[in-house]
């Protein structure tokens, strides 16, 4: 175990200041939503206390201030990814919407019947669904990369997906329901080769990975999505990063304030992008919160903080891979955050439910991955995913749980 202080980076979340069921808290439900600390809630709470306005528009003290917040949070973005500039950073709602936005505006429009998305079989269906509707609307298919029985990509079958029918390979930095961490710099590398841009989805990369892995530059991306609120910031914020000329050259989807040059009674020209894609009033105090997110996460000792918890989840993972009637789901070399497991003798909902018991909040269903529990053929897992506020304590108090489990349904 490294020599990181997990307990004082603990202290900094007010929401480990209570107990659950007379229990400490012991919150693995990170790839779902990691909590938040007290830099991030004085930040929303301080715009709205102080600087409340809307902005762009508004000349006074309060616009200024709460448009430098807004467009501050962009830059911060921008570094955050390495990206070259803040006008390739769009302020989105998720991870969701970032993939919605380029599956309509970027490969929409050039898709023709006979087209393909190749995407991989360990998406989340943020990055499945958009590529359905849009295939559907156009006659085009979706296909995919297979996994092998670790859960890592087929990397073999790879050259022989990227065909010239191929717009889009839209792949994931990181599975939530696997923990796989793919070689994104190698993947891009290749798409590239044959002509083709590639999305990737990062909103379980972001909090997990070191900063090079996620430096846009240096893996190529032509689009990089993620949420705030899986790297400690707001609900309701995330960004979309997408290279200039892909931006420039691509329609707004929707219509309205902000985005607009000129606008007619009968016709209206658009906006620069980033603004041309962030109609109407944005969510200015949770872009203001993922700033302060960012700037949290970036001063952090990463290595330190990271090394911390990969040695969380190895410890876990030996500890549960070594007990009868446990299977785990996800063993690839390369991977982070995500412990999935199912035992052979509770359903996952109802050891869930038990593990609440012992304060411990692990997720259990399909994680939005149905494709991924039909290829391991489970219907759903149990998912412990660990952050760096993670620690031994709350190993410890998962095994409890998982034993306690195993008592009530074995004996
Ligand atoms: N992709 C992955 C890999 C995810 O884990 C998630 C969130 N579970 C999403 C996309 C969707 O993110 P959001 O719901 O924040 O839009």
């Amino acid at each position: 175990m490294s020599a990181f202080d997990a307990a004082a980076l603990r202290a900094e979340f007010p929401v480990f200041e209570q107990t659950i069921r007379g229990k400490a808290l012991a919150y693995l439900d990170n790839g779902a939503t990691t909590q938040k600390p007290r830099a991030v809630i004085d930040a929303v709470t301080r715009f709205y206390a102080h600087d409340n306005a809307n902005i762009h528009r508004a000349v006074h003290t309060l616009g200024e201030r709460a448009t430098a917040g807004y467009e501050g949070a962009r830059a911060i973005a921008a570094r955050f990814l390495n990206a070259p500039s803040p006008n390739e950073i769009i302020f989105t709602r998720g991870t969701t919407e970032g993939i919605n936005l380029v599956a309509r505006s970027f490969v929409e429009p050039r898709l023709q019947p006979g087209d393909e998305i190749l995407v991989t079989g360990m998406e989340h269906h943020a990055n499945l669904v958009p590529w359905h509707m849009v295939c559907q609307a156009r006659g085009a298919r979706v296909t995919h990369v297979p996994l092998l029985d670790d859960g890592s990509l087929d990397l073999d079958a790879l050259p022989g997906l990227l065909t010239d029918r191929v717009r889009l390979f839209a792949v994931t930095q990181v599975s939530n329901a696997l923990g796989t961490v793919n070689p994104i710099r190698a993947l891009v590398a290749q798409a590239h080769a044959r002509g083709i841009p590639v999305l990737v989805d990062a909103a379980q990369a972001v909090a997990h990975l070191p900063a090079a892995a996620l430096d846009v530059q240096a893996t190529g991306a032509d689009f990089v999505a993620f949420s705030g609120h899986k790297i400690y910031g707001p609900t309701g914020i995330g960004v979309l990063y997408g290279r200039s000329e892909h931006l420039s050259a691509m329609p707004p989807i929707m219509g309205g304030g902000d985005m607009i040059r000129e606008v007619f009674l009968d016709r209206s020209t658009y906006a620069e992008p980033p603004a041309r894609f962030e109609a109407g009033t944005p969510p200015i105090a949770e872009a203001i919160g993922l700033g302060a997110a960012l700037t949290w996460f970036m001063g952090l000792d990463r290595e330190a903080a990271l090394a911390h918890e990969d040695a969380l989840l190895a410890r876990a993972t030996a500890a549960l891979a070594a007990q009868p009637g446990v299977r785990l789901i996800g063993t690839a070399r390369e991977k982070v955050t995500v412990l999935s497991f199912v035992l052979d003798f509770a359903h996952p909902h109802d050891a869930a439910t038990f593990f609440d018991f012992e304060g411990v909040a692990v997720r259990a269903g399909h994680h939005c991955a149905q494709p991924v529990m039909a290829r391991f053929g489970v219907p759903a897992t149990l998912r412990a995913t660990f952050a760096p506020y993670n620690t031994e304590a709350d190993v410890e108090a998962l095994l409890r749980a998982v034993a306690r489990v195993r008592r009530v349904f074995t004996e």
